[in-house]
This record gives C-alpha cells, sequence and structure tokens, in this order.
C-alpha cells in the first residue's frame, strides 16, 4: 500500500505550498465539510519512483481559547488516516505556544512524525531551526517549500522507512487474476454492484479478510476464472465494525486505484456527472490504469433524461474517450454482466506484450505518413520504439532532438499506436529518448 502523509501545522506555515510542491494537485480531492472554508486535501505525489499519498489540512490554530474545533478536527482525521505527519513550523517565527499545543497533541496521537522548519530561505539554518528542538520531537528539517529546498532529502528519508512498492511475480498475479478496483463517489451504488457481482450463480468466493483502514481484497471465480475486486465501500462489514473515518475515504480510493490493474468507476447516472467523478477520472490516468465508466441506476431515469445524460457525457469525457461506458442498474442487475466485457478488453490493452518489432513498425509507418516537424532547421527523426512498461503500456520512442517533439505531434503518434494496436481501455504513455 502507497504510505499516507499528513501535513499539519498552524495556518501560513506553508502546508498548502508544500502540498502543491508535493503533488500534482492539478485534480487534487476534497473532503468536503459543511460550512468549512479549508477542508481536506488529497493528492498523490513520487519521488525517485516511490509513490505516495498527502493530505493537506486546514490547520490548526491553536489560539489560548483552545484548539479551532472545526480545522483541528480536519487535521486529527487526517493524522488519523495517515502513516507519517509532517509537522510544519515556520522558522521565522519562532517557537509559539501554538506549536507546542499541536506537538503535545501528537505526542497522544503516536503517529511517526518528521519536525518541519520551514521558510528558512534568506536565514542561518542552524540558528533558524534551533528553538524547535525544544518540541522533543527529535530532529528538526529544514526546508524552503516555496522553492524546494531540502524537501527532497526529507522525502526520501521519509519514504525510506517504506517498503517499495514491489512488482507482484506474474505467477502469483495470474492466480488472482484481474485485480478490479470498484470506485466512486458515496451512495453511486458501490457496494450494491460488489453484491451484485458476488452473488451472481456462476460466481465462487473465497474468504474475505477485514481490516478497519484498508480495503477488503476480494477473491472470486467466473466461470471458472479468477478476479480479485478491491472493495473500497466496505460491504458485508459496516455492520460489525466501528469505522473511525468517515465511509467514504478518499486514501482507500486512492490506494485501491494505484493497485488495481482496472478501475470500474461507478457515476450516479440520477445526478449526472459531477467534478468529483472527474476528479476521480484524472486520478486514475494520472496513474495510468486502465478505466471502464459505468452510470449506475440507469433504471431511475426516463428518456429524456437518459438523452440528456448521454449528451453531457459525450460533452465532458473527451479526455477519456478510451474507456467504455456502460449504463448498468446495480440494483436490477442490468447490464452488469457487459462490464466483464470491457474489463477483459481494458485489462489486455494494458498488459499484453508489445514487441520491438511490431512498435517500430507502426513507428516508421506513422512518420512516413506525416512527418514530424523541422527544428532549428533539421527535421526530428524517429527511429525505433519499444515497450517500457505495462499497465500503463509505455512505449519508448528513440531518435534525435526528440525533446523538441511537439504535443500535437505527440498526440499523432499516441493516436496511431492506440487504433494500430488495438489499446481501447488503457492510458498509454509514450517517452522519447534521444540518442545524440
Ligand atoms: P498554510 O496556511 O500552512 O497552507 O500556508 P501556505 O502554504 O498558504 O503559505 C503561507 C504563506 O507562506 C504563503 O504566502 C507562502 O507563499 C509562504 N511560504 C510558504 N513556504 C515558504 C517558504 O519556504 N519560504 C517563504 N519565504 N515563504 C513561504
Ligand atoms: P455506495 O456508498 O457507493 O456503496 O452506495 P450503495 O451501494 O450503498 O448505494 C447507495 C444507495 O443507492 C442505496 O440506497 C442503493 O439501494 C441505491 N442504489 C444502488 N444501485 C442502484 C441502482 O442501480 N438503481 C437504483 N435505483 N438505486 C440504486
Amino acid at each position: 500500500m502507497i504510505p499516507v502523509i499528513a501535513l499539519v501545522g498552524r495556518p501560513n506555515v506553508g502546508k498548502s505550498t508544500m502540498f502543491n510542491r508535493l503533488t500534482r494537485s492539478r485534480d487534487a480531492l476534497v473532503a468536503n465539510y459543511a460550512g468549512l472554508t479549508r477542508d481536506r486535501k488529497y493528492g498523490e505525489g513520487e519521488i525517485n519512483k516511490r509513490q505516495f499519498i498527502a493530505i493537506d489540512t486546514g490547520g490548526i490554530t491553536g489560539d489560548e481559547e483552545g484548539i479551532d474545533s472545526a480545522m483541528a478536527e480536519q487535521s486529527l482525521l487526517a493524522v488519523e488516516e495517515a502513516d507519517v505527519v509532517l509537522f510544519l513550523v515556520d522558522s521565522r517565527d519562532g517557537l509559539t505556544a501554538a506549536d507546542e499545543m499541536i506537538a503535545d497533541h501528537l505526542r497522544v496521537n503516536n503517529k511517526k512524525t518528521y519536525l518541519v522548519a520551514n521558510k528558512i530561505d534568506g536565514q542561518n539554518h542552524d540558528v533558524a531551526m534551533a528553538p524547535f528542538y525544544e518540541l522533543g520531537l527529535g530532529e528538526v528539517y529544514g526546508t524552503t517549500a516555496t522553492q524546494g529546498r531540502g524537501v527532497k532529502s526529507l522525502m526520501e528519508m521519509v519514504l525510506e522507512e517504506f517498503p517499495e512498492n514491489v512488482v507482484e511475480d506474474a505467477e502469483e498475479d495470474e492466480a488472482k487474476g484481474i485485480k478490479m478496483a470498484i470506485v466512486g463517489r458515496p451512495n453511486v451504488g458501490k457496494s450494491t454492484l460488489v453484491n451484485r457481482l458476488l452473488g451472481e450463480d456462476r460466481v465462487v468466493v473465497y474468504d474475505m479478510p477485514g481490516t478497519t483502514r484498508d480495503s477488503v481484497y476480494i477473491n472470486y471465480e467466473r466461470n471458472e476464472k479468477p478476479y480479485t475486486i478491491i472493495d473500497t465501500a466496505g460491504i458485508r462489514r459496516r455492520k460489525n465494525v466501528k469505522e473511525s473515518v468517515e465511509k467514504f475515504s478518499i486514501v482507500k480510493t486512492l490506494q485501491a486505484i494505484s493497485d488495481a490493474n482496472v478501475v470500474v468507476l461507478l457515476v450516479d447516472a440520477t445526478e449526472g456527472l459531477v467534478d468529483q467523478d472527474l476528479h476521480l477520472m484524472g486520478h486514475v490516468i494520472d496513474q495510468g490504469r486502465a478505466l471502464v465508466v459505468a452510470l449506475n441506476k440507469w433504471d431511475g431515469l426516463d428518456n429524456e433524461h437518459k438523452e440528456f445524460v448521454k449528451n453531457e457525457l459525450e460533452r465532458r469525457l473527451r479526455f477519456v474517450d478510451f474507456a467504455d461506458i456502460h449504463f448498468i442498474s446495480a440494483l436490477h442487475g442490468t447490464g452488469v454482466g457487459h462490464l466483464y466485457e470491457s474489463i477483459e478488453q481494458a485489462y489486455s490493452a494494458a498488459t499484453d506484450k508489445l514487441t520491438t518489432n511490431h512498435l517500430t513498425r507502426i513507428l516508421q509507418d506513422a512518420v512516413a505518413t506525416h512527418q514530424p516537424p523541422m527544428v532549428g532547421g533539421h527535421r526530428i527523426k524517429l527511429r525505433y520504439a519499444h515497450a517500457g512498461g505495462k499497465n500503463p503500456p509505455i512505449i519508448v520512442i528513440h531518435g534525435n532532438q526528440t525533446e523538441s517533439v511537439p504535443s500535437h505531434y505527440k498526440k499523432f503518434l499516441e493516436k496511431t499506436f492506440r487504433r494500430v494496436l488495438d489499446l481501447h481501455g488503457t492510458p498509454i504513455k509514450l517517452e522519447f529518448k534521444s540518442t545524440d
């Protein structure tokens, strides 16, 4: 599981700046709470090929009245969800009473904590950091979130503590079959769908382990083929386990996306596409996962409404035009069986072996049909291509001046590879290498 890192500290110490530096925050997911100006934000980051999830919190004010309860609650929830806490303080302000109060909270919480003195730019580092040793939280790490100084080395150390994302060996993978994550906003019908998938006649379900924080991995067979569902909604254990975190967990969702081969993203058709649905899709694409979109509760719509929703999808889902869209009713089972066709297709597109020969031939044909542009008086040359990874398929293209390939030409190549190789259902990644 990818580690989860919470950024806490009083307002203005630089948490948001740090969050933006650490994550691809384009589509940060937000846990919304009525009446709060600042919510928890979630994003993914990667340093030296090690992935992590970062949570930015509103902050704890820690004034003499006690801690500001709404904001503090956000921070404490984030701490609870996290594996590691980065406790940020402002090295320009020196140690404040609020910092001390937060330190007390963190000590009670007993999470691995790194004390980060931010804004050390323009100061003598040792002098700026010295007062914070008084907090008794061990080493103090100096950073400049605005410029990124100290951030990478800090993160390398933080991530060192976690096992590397190991690639499971192929045999074990095969035995478990396709790993699917069923994700979506609260109440879109995830657990109804999981129950429906497992309740089919031809399905044999194996033991289901249960833990409080992690998603449940359900192994089953359908027509004698193995599958694993990563269940983020937590079916069948809601009754027994008092969940400390809210039912819909963004952390679980992001971890499930990262660990899946194929993501089935559920959307509530009665509500239409909302921003959070699109943000979730953005994360699936960023992670390179194969994607199947299912519009659920289709039974609840009249014809006019169905037309409306379909038009809206056409307009707003252009950026995922590689993904199949299904119209289903998890409640009645309509269309649910057909999901497997798209799941299988997306999985094989994402994982099938691509040979150097074939990729190079496609590249050369593409270049012959439509030459790359000239740059600085020389034509960009693209010579050969080979596979650089699976799920998502990575296609590595070698040539000269490849750093100058314009984005419209990259799009053209991507489209060509996608069409010729029938890479339907998965994002693909092109990487360019110059050999001169
Ligand atoms: P938050 O309230 O803790 O999320 O703090 P912000 O990230 O919004 O930062 C508050 C202010 O501090 C902003 O004006 C930032 O540009 C500034 N800031 C953040 N990090 C640094 C830093 O490392 N050096 C300097 N000089 N300013 C910083
Ligand atoms: P989750 O929070 O995403 O796991 O959503 P649930 O599976 O708990 O479903 C939320 C609500 O939507 C429940 O009342 C379900 O009965 C209802 N629901 C789920 N699927 C459908 C469907 O296909 N059609 C209709 N009409 N209701 C559905």
